[in-house]
């Protein structure tokens, strides 16, 4: 996903021009622009929250509070790993476990960690998937203390570029700034550009350009797509969103799946379940759960499935689009 900003429009410029600040974390291009008077601070107090997170939440940082819960089997967390593990299982037993923040065995094997990719053998699977029973992690309010069983490691990769969405719009509002992130294409946004124009954010197409563009205010437009991360081997693509009930890169029969929502880490470990799920049991789980969010789904067969709530704000050239029926 990409998105169109004010920069490309040259008369917002000339009146009110933005400020951007452009960090790699969390494995991702962050892009922050904001608007208005304390810009600069915002966008400093930004920064300093994503290397917070970041330091926390990291497979790939050896101190990091996940890593030290996984090497360890149980750690007392601080508020903000606690809460998304707590928010992480909630969506899995919601999801009917299609979302699993404990793919990590998983990810390991296939290669996803170190990025040396290989094919495990079926029994390999079999052995790790023992470790991604969601009943099976301890949680005490009190102490926020987190015991998983030997074996089990937490990945919070499908959730946690929501949350950190969410975190830095809400130092935005404390500022009392507009502006939005952009976390590899995942794109939070305020209420307002100025002006008091809506943003218009671009829906990256797997294929090449744009599968449309959706305009929104305070929002989260995020996207789950198995063409985001992949190995090819013998002209076979294996992507990094593994189907929990089989241990292998999830045979869905779309292309891409984005969730626009309020809370952008709910829409964040959406677009990964549902892409899970896959076509039809996506859109029965979006009939059941629609209160909260929209979606735009694209199929293999290249049509966009897109829901009643965003269908006006939607535009989308060239592919065939149908609204779903709620
Ligand atoms: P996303 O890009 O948000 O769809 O998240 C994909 C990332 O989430 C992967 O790179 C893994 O770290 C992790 N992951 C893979 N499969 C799943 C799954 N079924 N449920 C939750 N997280 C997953
Ligand atoms: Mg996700």
């Amino acid at each position: 996903m990409f998105i169109i900003t004010a920069c490309n429009n040259i008369k917002l410029q000339e009146t009110k021009k933005p400020l951007t600040k452009e960090i790699f974390a969390m494995d991702t291009e962050i892009t922050l622009t904001c608007y208005g008077e304390n810009a600069e601070r915002t966008l400093s107090e930004a920064e300093e929250r994503i290397k917070e997170i970041d330091g926390l939440m990291s497979t790939g940082k050896a101190d990091s509070e996940i890593s030290q819960l996984n090497k360890k089997g149980n750690a007392k967390l601080s508020n903000d790993v606690y809460y998304l593990i707590k928010r992480a299982v909630e969506i899995s037993k919601k999801t009917n476990g299609a979302f699993n923040p404990l793919m990590y065995p998983i990810m390991k094997l296939w290669g996803f960690d170190t990025k040396r990719y290989r094919i495990p053998g079926e029994k390999e699977i079999k052995e790790k998937l023992e470790f991604t029973d969601i009943n099976s992690i301890v949680s005490d309010e009190n102490t926020r203390k987190i015991s998983l069983k030997k074996g089990m490691e937490i990945d919070l990769g499908g959730i946690a570029k929501g949350f950190t969405s969410d975190e830095l719009i809400k130092i935005f509002k404390k500022n009392g700034v507009d502006g939005l992130v952009n976390l590899g294409g995942n794109v939070s946004v305020t209420e307002r550009k100025p002006e008091n124009k809506p943003y218009k954010v671009g829906i990256r197409s797997p294929y090449s350009g744009l599968l449309g563009v959706v305009t929104v205010r305070d929002k989260s437009v995020i996207t789950s797509g198995g063409y985001e991360r992949y190995f090819e081997k013998n002209g076979i693509r294996y992507h990094h969103i593994m189907e929990p009930s089989t241990g292998k890169p999830a045979n869905s029969d779309l292309l891409s799946v984005t969730v626009i929502s309020k809370d952008g880490m709910y829409a964040d470990a959406l677009s990964t379940g549902i892409f899970v799920m896959g076509k039809k049991t996506g859109i029965a789980f979006f009939k059941q759960n629609h209160e909260k969010f929209d979606i735009i789904l694209l199929d293999k067969k290249s049509k966009i499935y897109v829901s009643n709530g965003i269908k006006n704000e939607f535009i989308s050239k060239g592919f065939d689009v149908e609204v779903i029926k709620e």
